[in-house]
Parts: structure tokens; sequence; C-alpha cells
């Protein structure tokens, strides 16, 4: 069995880029990574603090970073395991012709090919722009759009197809909203709110640098247009809050009635153009209201700053792969302006995201037979069996809820379907061709492969197999739709997962983690959906009054926290992360119990059992943002920062007063009435 992965910091190491050495301690019996702990704090008071105080205060984020922390060192981790994959592959000249290694190299040596792209400049986007600059009319829009969309350009409005959310058993095709380029509506709208304002003006001169890059003439006013385009799709645009809603963003419209929706933009032939209309007869339109205002948006504005808008578009996509000019400033907007990273990544590590995102599961089958040992399978899956037990029972006990929608939860427990580490079926990219002297090319056409790969799923029966997330991607997910789970290779490490521990730090992980996925089938959103994948009520109207007064503290309690200045915690946007937290840690600490038999748990470290499954949990948080990015991550991201997925899960857990003598007074303590205890 090859060591499990570091508990510890690697910062120099990983800076030299130099991989896990075998000259560093064992992990612990305990799991439990005491070094940054800050005596001064008291656990009881600030437990994410007194745990990681130390790291905090001592622990740079890494110039090329706008967040780090344990999930973080563990991508990167991830990423030079899989540099190393593909420099293999780079030089290996003899992997067949068409094969899924050669692909890999070949996909990598032209990311790395900094000579060629210099002389390139912006050259392999010559076509894509023309095609632009020759739009006669509004009439062209659906089809360029339709375009755009397939080669991965951000486009006003996306054409996706995905599970019928209320016909689970067929594929459907959605329309939603899109179209910006900065990560939410609040950065173009909120003119009062003054750090925002200054990103909306750099923005700006960014997208007039852009054109200027790509030959363009004007560029102050075109920039100028296009953010006023933009604003306008902003303001048109539903809240990320409302996003959340499942039913309202569940529109089925016939294609028929297309045109009453959109009379004066023919979203009909958009979706002609894009493949798919002559396959099913009708569209799920997210957000009717929006598509509605852009009808009216494209009509009003002039043709030529439609044609700045796709253009820059176009650029804003491509630049990571053009020449130096196009990534510096692509940088120094999205990197140093939005999220505050002082350098840019090494190219190495771009290149294994542009491998990953293009041939994620031909690197990832490579990952899995290197670096994923079939025993962590077999732990895991016990692991996941025994949290579904705990829930099972524990949805048995719920108080607050009737015997009738118990029996409906119940169903849906029982029908939900675990992945673990890696698919059964990889991915076929023997339709994807990959030239080692066009990059460009080749991320245009991997954008196509995906998407055609999609549309021809339309008609045919859902394939279960397939996988939303690669194996060596550090995270796990929850799918209503399909009702599963999934925890890819590369969560299954420490501090997540860690096969020389004892139990109590891994149920604290791991084991939260799966309860926090399977918590996440019955979270605000999840819990609209039955067991089949299907939106539909389950509830009696009196428990679903129950559950939402429970979710409403939640709400409150979250809102409340204040991680920067002025910036607080949107309680709306992640109440299904912060429920999914809530109870996949009572639920965790269940399955603990469980699973020590009635015996009493070893002391370790002269911790005990329960204060080592709490511990596990902070230790998972530990991490820290830039103050642009965490702006951003406030704005975008529905997981709460994570001193807060700590903190303010940990105090809604009655069995954490008891392990660290938490009493009123204190400050992580709340009164019995005021915690929030769901599933
Ligand atoms: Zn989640």
């Amino acid at each position: 069995m090859k060591r499990p992965l570091l508990t510890t910091l690697l910062l120099s190491l990983l800076a030299t880029g130099a991989r896990a050495a075998d000259n560093v301690p064992a992990t612990p019996a305990s799991g439990i990574d005491t070094q940054y702990i800050d005596a001064n704090v008291r656990p009881q008071d600030d437990f994410f603090t007194y745990l990681n105080g130390k790291w905090l205060k001592t622990v740079d984020i890494p110039a090329d970073r706008s967040s780090w922390g344990t999930f973080y060192q563990l991508r990167e981790n991830t990423q030079a395991q899989l540099r190393d994959i593909a420099e293999a592959d780079r030089k290996n000249l003899h992997a067949k012709a068409g094969s899924d290694e050669r692909k890999v190299g070949d996909l990598y040596a032209s990311f790395m090919d900094d000579k060629r792209r210099e002389t390139l400049g912006y050259k392999p986007l010559s076509a894509e722009l023309q095609r632009i600059r020759v739009l006669k009319d509004r009439k062209g829009v659906p089809a360029l759009i339709a375009h755009l969309n397939r080669i991965g350009v951000a486009t006003p409005y996306t054409i996706s197809i995905g599970q019928d959310a209320k016909e689970s058993t067929r594929y459907a095709v959605y329309v939603r909203q899109g179209g910006l380029g900065m990560p939410d509506r609040d950065y173009y709208l909120k003119a009062d709110d003054a750090k925002l304002a200054a990103t909306k003006a750099t923005y700006q001169q960014h997208v007039a640098k852009t054109l200027a890059l790509a030959g363009d003439k004007d560029v102050e006013a075109k920039a100028a247009a296009i953010v006023a385009f933009e604003t306008a799709l902003a303001q048109a645009q539903w809240t990320k809050v409302e996003l959340r809603d499942p039913n309202k963003n569940y529109n089925k419209v016939e294609l028929a009635a297309l045109p009453a929706l959109t009379p004066g933009y023919d979203l009909k032939a958009g979706l002609a153009e894009a493949g798919v209309a002559s396959r099913v007869d009708y569209a799920i339109v997210g957000q009717p209201s929006y598509l509605q205002a852009f009808d009216k948006i494209v009509a009003d504005a002039d043709l030529d700053t439609l044609k700045a808008y796709f253009q820059w578009q176009l650029l804003r996509a491509y630049s990571p792969y053009l020449s130096k000019a196009f990534v510096n400033e692509d940088f120094d907007f999205y990197g140093r302006t939005l999220t505050g990273a002082a350098e840019i990544r090494a190219p190495w590590k771009i290149a294994v995201s542009t491998v990953e995102e293009s041939l994620g599961e031909a690197l990832g089958r490579e990952y899995v037979a290197q670096h994923f040992p079939p025993e962590r399978k077999a732990r895991m899956e016990a692991l996941v069996q025994n949290l579904l037990a705990a829930y099972r029972d524990s949805i048995g006990h719920l108080d607050w809820m009737g015997e009738d929608t118990k029996k409906q939860a119940l169903d849906k427990l029982a029908k939900f379907s675990p992945k673990i580490g890696y698919p059964n079926k990889w991915r076929d990219y023997s339709r994807l061709a990959i030239k080692r002297d066009d990059l460009v090319g080749n991320v245009m056409r991997a954008q196509g492969f995906e998407y055609q790969r999609n549309v021809d799923k339309l008609g045919k029966p859902i394939d279960r197999e397939e996988w939303s997330m690669t194996p060596q991607t550090v995270n796990a997910y929850y799918n209503s739709r399909m009702n599963g789970i999934v925890f890819p290779a590369a969560i299954l490490q420490p501090p997540f997962f860690n096969m020389a521990a004892d139990d109590a730090v891994n149920y604290g992980a791991i084991g939260a983690v799966i309860g926090h996925e399977i918590g996440h089938g019955f979270d605000d959103k999840g819990s609209q959906s039955d067991g089949d994948g299907n939106l539909r009520n389950w509830w009696t109207e009196q428990d679903l009054a129950r559950f939402k007064a429970k979710t409403d503290m939640l709400v409150n309690q979250y809102g409340a926290f204040e991680p920067l200045p002025g910036y607080h915690v949107n309680g709306e946007l992640t109440l299904g992360e912060n429920i999914g937290d809530n109870a996949g840690l009572e639920i965790a600490h269940k399955a603990y119990l469980i699973s020590l038999h009635g015996q009493p748990a070893p002391v370790i470290d002269g911790l005990t059992g329960d204060q080592r499954f709490y511990l596990g949990f902070a230790q998972v948080w530990r991490n820290k943002s830039r103050d642009a990015q965490q702006i951003v991550l406030i704005k975008t991201d529905p997981h709460s920062p994570g001193q807060f997925r700590a903190n303010g899960t940990l105090r809604n857990q009655p069995a954490f007063y008891e392990a660290f003598g938490v009493k009123p007074g204190d400050k992580m303590y709340l009164p019995p009435d005021q915690r929030v205890s769901i599933w």
C-alpha cells in the first residue's frame, strides 16, 4: 500500500514543485494535527482559532493563490501528481496515435510550447473574430450565440442538456441566463459599494486593453458600451438566491410557444442552430423574465456593440491560451484585481488544469492507477453504509416529523446511490482530435466534443454511470436528479480520510463529508425532489412548516457572521450547504457511536474519541482567503467561509458541548432552544 499523503503543510516543498517526501514523520494515530493550536484561545470561545490559530498567524497565502488551507494544499499535491503523469505522457512519443495517453501528452505539450504561442499571438482566433465581424444584423445573433455556446464562450443565455427535473428518466434541453464577465450581478449594480464599483471601473479598462491587444480600434468607447450592455443583462438577471429555487427555475415551454416568450428574438432558430430543436418538443427555460428582457436589450443595442461584446467574450474565454500579453492582461484583472493574487500561476499548473478540463477522465484513469489503492475504496464503502444506516435510524426517530413524511424520506434514503473513487465506465475520447501544435484548436475541439457528447444524449436512456467530477478532484457532490452521492479518489486522503488513523478523526472528517452530501438530498433544495430524482413535493404541509422554521433559524445564524467588515455571509445563498454541514456532522457523530458498539473510545494523544471527532472536523476547514477573493466568495459561493463552517456547525451539536465543556457565557454557547438539529 502506498503511504497516505500528509496532513502537514508543504509550502516550501510545493513552491519548488517537489512532491510529498518520505522523510516526513508518520501521521500520528489520532490523525489530529495539533501543531497550530493557539493556547491563548479557548476552544469554548472560538474552536476554529483555537485549533488553527498559529497557522492563521504564521502561514501566508502563496503569491499565486487567493485562498489557502488544507483543501488547497491537497489540491496542490494532487496537481503535482498530475503534472508527473502529463509530463511522462508528453515525453512518451511511442504512445499509440489516438490513445488517451497520447492525447494527454499532446495537449500538455501544446500548452507548454510558449515559443509557438508568442509567434501566433491572437491569430488562432482569427476565423472566430471574423465570424463575429461579418454579423450583418440581429437576425444572425441566435446562430452566433449557438456557436459560441458550443465552443465554451459565455453568452447571454446558455443552452445545455440535463435530466428533466420533473421527468428524470429523460434528458431535456435547458435555457438559462448567462453572459456576464464578472462573477455576479452585484458587481455591475451595487454602485454604493465602493469596492465593487472600483472593480467595475477596472473591468472596463481591462476590456479596453484586451480589445486593443487584438488590434481593435476605438476601444475605450467599445469597452464602455460592452460594460453598459452587460449591466443591462445583469439588471434583468435573477439573483443567486432566486436561482436556488428549483420550481421557479423550471418552466417547460413547447418549442412552438417560444415566439410568444421572446417575440422579437428567434430563440427557436437559436435552438435549431444549437443542434437540439429537431430532437425535442420542449425546452426548460430557467428564467423567463430574463429572456423577455434580453429580447428587448438585443433589440435596443446597436450592432457594433453586439459585435464588440461577442468579440470580448471570445477573447476572454481564450486569453489563457494566447500569447503572454493576453495571459498577463487576463491575470491582471481575473487574478490580481478580482481575487487579490500577487503572481500568476506557473504555466505547468495552468497546463494541468487545461488537460483536466479537456481530457479529465483520460488523466483520471492514469491518476487512479498510480495513486488510489483499492483498500481505500473498501473502507470508504463501509463508512458510507454506516452513515446511511445512521440517517435511517435518525429519520425513524425524528420528533418533529409525521409518519407520512418519514415514510417518504426513508424511501428517498433507500434509493441513494453512492459512487466512490472513480467511474466504472471511462469516457470515450476517440472522437476528440488533439494536435501537438494547436492549443487553441485543441481547447475549442474539446469544448465542442463535450457539448456534442451531451446533445447526443437527447432521446437516449439516462447514463447512470456518468460522473460530473473527475476522480482527481478534491471534492464530493450530490446530484439530486440521480439521487446519487459521489466521492472522487482524490478526497480520500488526509485530512479527510486517513487510513493510518483511528476511526474518530475519520468520522469527523470524511464521515461529516459523507453526511454532508447525503444531507444535500434533504436540504432546502434537495428535499424538494424525491428518491427517483423528480422535483415533487413529498411533504405534508405541517412537516414542511416545521422544517422551514428550523432552516430559518440557520439563515439567521449564518447571516449574522461577518467575515469582512460590512460583508455578511448570505444566509439564504448558503442555506443548503449549512444544512448539509449541520446534518452531516450530527449524523456522522451518530455513526461514530454506532461504530464503537457500546465500547468506550480509546484516549489517544490525551484526547477522547469525541474530542478527536470534532477536532478532525475543524481541521478540514483550516483556510483563509485574500479580502478581494473573500468578497467574490461571499457574492457567489454557496458555501460559508471555513471558519464558520467549523464554528457555525459545531455550536449546534449537542455532543460538542459535552466533549469540550462548553457552558453559558462561552462565546460558542447557544441556549438549547436556539440550537438547530434537523436530521
Ligand atoms: Zn455541499
